[in-house]
């Protein structure tokens, strides 16, 4: 293993108080493809006629749902029965041990939550939460993905909100702040499957002002050098390695 990781190892085996952001490519090694997509957004603008940032605005909702809940039924939601993979398993055995935090992210599916994890903010919303814009029941993805055409309150018929946040649409404010304290407060910040210029993620990311970011994703990305710590590779097999904290 490169020096680097047991760097990593190290910081993690010796302080509390860590955040983790979990970014798209930590969401992609369960093969979900993520509510934009970027990955294959060529072929979506070739089937649907709009990009994937048209398709998710708040206007082409109102305008084209049914063309919407297809994007959501067949893009979104691509894969039934998720599987937590061994770096969720290592982000919830962290916290069991009281030293992880909280974990924000901006992926949809609850993943962090179906691992174990207790102390999730996700900025978006998720999947699981759409809700009936008059009576406010809440539907699950499987109930969106098993509706036929434009999934409906089984109350009152009417047209259902997806439980993310449309783009363009203002976050929750609660959960921003949320998001922004506990980034503030981390004595170690570890950003994971997501590139630190990413547009979303560079205005939270600026409120840490620890010595001791750990940046672990894929590949090299321009805006790496501002990270203290970077490992690329596997992410899951970087977690496996990184989170065995246990002393030796
Ligand atoms: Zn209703």
């Amino acid at each position: 293993m490169e020096p680097v990781l047991d760097n990593i190892r190290q910081v993690i085996r010796e302080n509390d108080n860590i955040v983790l952001v979990g970014g798209s490519e930590m969401m992609r090694e369960t093969g979900l493809n993520g509510f934009r997509a970027e990955h294959m957004a060529y072929e979506i603008e070739e089937e649907y006629g709009y990009s994937p940032d048209e398709i998710l605005s708040s206007l082409f909702f109102t305008r084209q749902a049914e063309k919407f809940f297809d994007y959501y039924k067949n893009i979104i939601l691509n894969k039934k029965n998720v599987q937590p993979t061994k770096a969720l398993k290592a982000v919830a055995e962290l916290e069991k041990a009281g030293k992880l935090t909280a974990i924000v992210t901006r992926t949809v599916y609850q993943l962090f939550q179906r691992a174990g994890c207790q102390s999730t903010i996700e900025l978006y919303g998720s999947v699981e939460e759409n809700t009936c814009p008059v009576c406010g029941k809440m539907f699950d993805s499987k109930y969106i993905k098993n509706a036929d055409g434009i999934p409906k309150c089984d109350k009152c018929g009417i047209p259902l909100r997806p439980g993310f946040s449309l783009l363009g649409e203002m976050l929750d404010n609660g959960r921003l702040t949320k998001a922004v304290n506990a980034i503030e407060n981390a004595n170690v910040l570890i950003v994971a499957g997501t590139s630190l210029n990413s547009l979303t993620w560079a205005s939270t990311l600026r409120y840490y002002e620890g010595d001791k970011l750990i940046l672990i994703n894929t590949q090299k990305k321009s805006g790496d050098e501002k990270a203290n710590y970077c490992a690329y590779g596997n992410i899951s097999e970087i977690f496996e390695y990184v989170m065995d904290y246990s002393e030796e």
